[in-house]
């Protein structure tokens, strides 16, 4: 497959001010965040050109260096800006935009105090994350490994350090022939997917975990706003792993995921129920609609 590397492309990316050839967007070896996961990243999606709620995601770009002790070099109208030129360069309509920004290499140690900051953005188009699971429901396992206690990690920032325990569980799930994990966290409550929110239905009530220990995606804020405006209770709690069994629906949310159904996780099965469908449908119809939530 050594064709579809994400480095051996024709195409631009964005990187601190300037375009640069596909090929050519590197950064040297001795860089900290390579050695030290001192770097935040978005993954959004545009629709027919416009990106779903841009601003939202450089908004949490920024916050996330903030959370691991680095400004961003670069104002939100600044990112708006580059990310428009990134899809206008590269004749892209529908895509997953990646901004990334990270610590470049002046200090090569735990401290980087004088690391320079430094920002890219690649765009590509990119199909469905889960496959058909969007119409027969993904293919779950249960993680072995558990979200982290808030005073362990800044959980709420999008940062490179919080995907290792995503990508183990990802890769025990793929080896089982699953497409993805359900997590639980520190406490022993259901969390979420390796990057994508879960949500469970039962006698049409909708119950989704609390977001204090990982993301709050904007994806899952999303879907609350619509199932609300549709007369659906939202119910954000703690969710014991064994409540599944009593659950009828499930679905994962995420930029990448947007609504995908859920048909089963480890030993529990669901249905893909019209509750779903119609918000997979509603999802679709709203990042393609160029309507900003508020
Ligand atoms: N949790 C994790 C770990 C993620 O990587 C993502 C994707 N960014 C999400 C949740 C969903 O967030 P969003 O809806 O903002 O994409």
């Amino acid at each position: 497959m050594a064709d579809m590397s994400y480095s051996d492309r024709d195409g631009w990316i964005w990187i601190d001010g300037e375009m640069v050839p596909w090929r050519d967007a590197k950064v040297h070896l001795l860089t900290h965040a390579l050695h030290y996961a001192s770097c935040v990243f978005e993954g959004e999606r545009a629709y027919e050109g416009k990106i779903f709620e841009s601003r939202k995601h450089s908004e949490r770009l920024a916050a996330s260096a903030n959370h691991l002790g680095f400004e961003l070099p670069i104002s939100i109208d600044a990112l708006e800006e580059a990310k428009l030129a990134v899809m206008r360069k590269n004749e892209l309509h529908n895509a997953y935009v990646r901004a990334v920004a990270w610590r470049g290499s002046e200090m090569m140690g735990v401290s980087a105090q004088n690391n320079t900051i430094h920002v890219g953005i690649a765009a590509w188009e990119w199909a469905s994350y889960y496959g058909d699971a969007k119409l027969k429901g993904a293919q779950l396992d249960i993680a072995e490994w558990r979200r982290p206690d808030p005073l362990t990690i800044p959980c709420k920032a999008k940062a490179a350090g919080l995907y290792m325990i995503c990508t183990l569980s990802k890769h025990a799930a793929e080896r089982k022939g699953l497409s993805d994990a359900m997590m639980l966290d520190y406490r022993g409550y259901v969390a979420e997917a390796t990057s994508a929110n879960i949500f469970f239905v039962k006698d049409g009530v909708v119950h989704t975990p609390l977001p204090d220990c990982f993301l709050n995606g904007i994806t899952r804020q999303t879907a609350i706003r619509l199932l609300k405006e549709r007369g659906i209770e939202v119910q954000e709690r703690h969710i014991m792993p064994d409540e599944l069994e009593g659950f009828e629906q499930c679905f994962l949310t995420g930029t990448a995921a947007e609504v995908t159904p859920v048909a089963k996780i480890g030993e529990y099965s669901f249905e893909v129920g019209a509750l779903v469908r119609d918000l997979v449908q509603a999802y679709d119809e709203l990042v393609r609609s160029h309507v900003t939530a508020d």
